[in-house]
């Protein structure tokens, strides 16, 4: 029997020939597409900007020189996510740290932020930026993390890796009421794809610009930007330190396509989890709570074992269902207890609630394409495998 994956990106006929046609015009590289692209996930979203990027690591980074993190700064997020969510700090020279999840979302959790911000304030280290990771696509407490950030001065960088189709409190998330800079993921595990691609998206002009400029070697060629007095058409000037993280027509003009596909991706994905939720519900596993502030993506669908409950451990029936071939997962392994993270000197049992979710976690399939007769077949060996 062929094996099932947990993700898998839809791929249509109109997604493909609309890659075509791009292969035959005049650009390959950042081009119209690409613009096009741009303006009409800023127009989904509600927002402002946005700036394409190869992938989401690089908007992530992208995101943090924009708002200047550097050396001597710190950088918050969530350690239940993945490494690319922490690395941009360690990128721009800056450290790291975590704040612990709440263990029914597995967001981060606003209670303990409140709590490492007022001790980080007596202490005088306060955060820089923070990284709230919109987990398995439903939306951090945002209204609260917002006005943390009113309070102790941080910058907020949303990782919606997770969440692009997803929204809070009835608006998009990447609509930037709360964040300072929205970050999306296109690879093909998530939402919506580009094969490999990103985007940071804000309501800042001036943010976009930069964003903008440190995409493409931090070579601006807008007259009021240049330092010298253009010497001829052919005229740029290198402001600042930037790097090659452009986007393709190419891949534009897939995620175009698939844009218009999203709501139904979504919509397909909450009938899948609403499915799950009801074939799972005798089975000794917590299912994925739903946050009433949040309409999420549905990225991801976690299930906790009941580990007190069985007397398998977590380790052997991940191995059952992946030797029944189902593709299943683990979403994360807590990031401060990767070997580099203990490095640095983190410690394993710092951030215990992320340490207890993880150890129980299986991330079942989930995609649109996922088939009812696929599903029943991923319970009924979960349902063995626990037995
Ligand atoms: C996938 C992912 C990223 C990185 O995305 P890429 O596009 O692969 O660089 C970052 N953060 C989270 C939470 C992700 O899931």
């Amino acid at each position: 029997m062929k094996s099932i994956p947990y993700g898998r990106q839809d791929v249509n006929e109109t997604d493909i020939q609309a890659v075509i046609e791009v292969l035959r015009s005049d650009w390959l590289t950042q081009g119209p597409a690409v613009e096009r692209f741009e303006q009409a996930v800023a127009d989904y979203c509600g927002a402002g900007f946005a700036v394409a990027t190869c992938n989401a690591t690089a908007a992530l980074h992208l995101a943090c020189r924009a708002l200047e993190l550097g050396p001597g700064d710190m950088l918050w997020t969530s350690p239940n996510s993945f490494v690319a969510s922490a690395n941009c700090a360690l990128y721009c020279g800056a450290a790291v740290d975590f704040v612990d999840i709440d263990p029914r979302t597995y967001n981060m959790s606003v209670e303990a932020l409140e709590d490492k911000l007022a001790l980080a304030e007596k202490q005088g280290r306060l955060p820089k930026i923070v990284v709230p990771v919109h987990f398995a696509g439903q939306a951090c407490d945002m209204r609260a993390i917002r006005a943390l950030a009113e309070r102790y001065g941080f910058r907020i960088i949303e990782d919606a890796s997770h969440a692009i189709g997803g929204s809070y409190r009835g608006e998009r998330v990447g609509s930037g009421r709360y964040a300072d800079i929205t970050v999306f993921s296109f690879h093909p595990v998530k939402l919506i794809t580009t094969g490999e691609g990103g985007m940071a998206l804000t309501n800042d002009s001036g943010l976009a610009r930069r964003l903008h400029r440190l995409r493409s070697h931090g070579i601006s060629r807008e007259p009021e930007a240049m330092r010298q007095a253009p010497e001829g058409l052919w005229y740029y000037e290198q402001i600042e330190l930037g790097f090659n993280y452009r986007l393709t027509d190419i891949q534009a003009a897939l995620g175009l396509s698939q844009l218009q596909r999203l709501d139904g991706f979504v919509e397909r994905r909450h009938e899948l989890a609403r499915r799950y939720d009801v074939l799972l519900a005798g089975l000794p596993v917590i299912a994925p709570w739903r946050h009433p502030d949040a309409h999420s993506a549905f990225h991801l669908y976690v299930i906790r074992l009941r580990l007190d409950t069985i007397s398998r451990t977590r380790r052997e029936v991940f191995a059952a269902l992946r030797e029944a071939g189902i593709g299943v997962n683990v979403h994360y392994i807590p990031i401060h207890t990767q070997p580099y993270y203990r490095q640095l000197g983190f410690m394993p049992g710092a951030f215990p609630q992320a340490e207890k979710y993880y150890a129980a976690a299986i991330t079942l399939p989930l995609y649109p394409q996922l088939r009812a007769e696929e599903q029943d077949r991923v319970c009924s060996a979960l349902c063995e495998a626990v037995a």
